[in-house]
């Protein structure tokens, strides 16, 4: 038996054997707090908000970047962030995510594999995420090598943890293919 190649996870036993195209799923959730609370400034998608509360969190907190990030890893049966990045290691304090999207970025090319097409969602009941969504797009488009980057925002509808102001989440989901 020859040894997984180094982009496969060790703790995962389902992620043998990569095909042309892959697909992976990524989520995380960020509690939001007063900076008073120890809320951090609030940053989706590598781009500032205007927010009284952000996100309580050992690096910057973005639940975008981190989404993809773990969207990204997934797709090519590499350890999530949690493992590769772990929240108490003190080089990542405060630290700015397109780290952890650019290395995400490039374990999937060094399996051999490019980003086809991203397409994400962000729930945070304020402010509004339309105004950034420009900005956040670029930003994507610009760390994934990759044109077909779709973001949409979405509230809680008052309801539950987002709703009601509590947390930001986002879900990502990304096609990578052979290069
Ligand atoms: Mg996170």
């Amino acid at each position: 038996m020859s040894p997984p190649p180094p982009s496969q996870s060790a703790t995962n036993p389902g992620s043998g054997g990569l095909p042309g195209v892959r697909i992976g799923h990524g989520w995380d959730r960020h509690r939001l707090a007063t900076p008073d609370e120890g809320g951090r400034a609030l940053v989706v998608g590598g781009v500032r908000l205007e927010s009284p509360v952000g996100p309580i969190a050992h690096s910057d907190g973005d639940a975008l970047y981190h989404a993809v990030t773990d969207a990204l890893l997934g797709a090519i049966g590499a350890d999530d962030i949690g493992v590769l990045f772990p929240n108490d290691d003190p080089r990542h304090d405060a630290e700015d995510s397109e780290v952890f999207l650019g290395e995400a970025v490039r374990r999937v090319r060094e399996a051999g594999y490019g980003v086809v097409n991203l397409d994400a969602t962000v729930r945070l009941e304020r402010p509004r995420l339309s105004p950034a969504k420009g900005r956040i797009v670029e930003n994507l488009r610009r760390v994934l090598g990759c044109e077909a980057v779709n973001v949409k925002g979405k509230t809680g509808e008052g309801v539950g943890p987002v709703g009601e102001g509590r947390a930001i989440e986002a879900d990502a989901v990304v096609l990578v293919s052979r290069v």
